[in-house]
């Protein structure tokens, strides 16, 4: 009897090493139920997204994920990393979800699945608050665009340089590349309209947004392609749930007027 008790455990603890995503661990919670861990990747600092505050890791995408996984019972732990080190982290199998304000594109989609969007953002260019010169892409000739690595902007940036004969300048995260434009380093540079918006309402940066928006685009919570469709479907379900019930808009609203 105890022989087959612990032949059934190692079958049982051979099988969970065999399917499940090395980054995905078991929890037991205070009643004893097992929860599965499953560990999201985040931006490093991505306000309104993603942001410490008061010691605390806190923003729309954080308390998304916190509140899916409570709908639907599974436990997260998240880590904040360079936001081009999420996809390469999910495919090392060291992060079960990407978020960090990650836009839909078909280019992801070739190794990442993608919930439902939650929500919609797009590119804006941005230059300092003062400069009256640069008012859209016709007048970067000759001028240094600062993008951050692996984005929809750096993307974008690359892609136009030589219609409109720009320079570009690469930096990981989006704190450094206004540095670049307060300081003079750079002319300009690209960013998420909700993020830069906010930061210019709530950090007092000496930026403004000019021209059109560049891109249209959704934010998605990614998993890693073919893999996770369980998975997929619980952050689907939840998600829906949250907007059906409030919680979304609540969560939203908590961060954004
Ligand atoms: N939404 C943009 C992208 O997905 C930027 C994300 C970010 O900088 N965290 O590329």
């Amino acid at each position: 009897m105890k022989k087959n008790i612990i032949l059934l455990s190692m079958v049982a603890a051979l099988g969970l090493t065999a399917c499940d995503n090395p980054a995905t661990k078991a929890n037991t919670d205070t009643v004893g139920e097992t929860k599965k861990v499953y560990t999201v990747g985040v931006d490093n600092t991505y306000p309104p997204f993603e942001f410490t505050q008061d010691g605390k890791l806190v923003g729309i995408d954080v308390d998304l994920i916190t509140a899916i996984a409570k709908d639907q019972g599974f436990d997260i732990k998240i880590e904040q990393m360079d936001f081009s080190g999420i996809i390469p982290a999910m495919q090392a199998g060291m992060l079960d979800i990407g978020m960090g304000g990650m836009s839909i594109t078909d280019k992801r989609k070739e190794t990442v699945d993608f919930s439902d969007p939650y929500f919609a953002a797009g590119v804006s260019l941005v230059v300092p608050d003062t400069n009256q010169t640069i008012t859209s892409l016709n007048d970067l000739s000759g001028k240094k665009v600062v993008v951050k690595n692996g984005t929809v902007g750096a993307s974008f940036a690359d892609k136009n340089t030589e219609e409109y004969g720009y320079s570009i300048i690469q930096v990981s995260d989006s704190a450094s590349m206004f540095q670049e434009v307060t300081n003079g380093t750079a002319d300009a540079l690209m960013e998420d309209y909700p993020v830069i918006s906010y930061a210019i309402a709530n950090g007092g940066l000496k930026l403004k947004t000019v021209g059109e928006r560049l891109t249209g685009d959704n934010y998605g919570i990614s998993v890693l392609k073919d893999k996770n469709d369980e998975l997929l479907d619980m952050v689907n379900t939840g998600l829906n749930n949250l907007k059906e019930n409030g919680e979304y808009d609540k969560i939203i609203n908590r961060y954004l007027e």
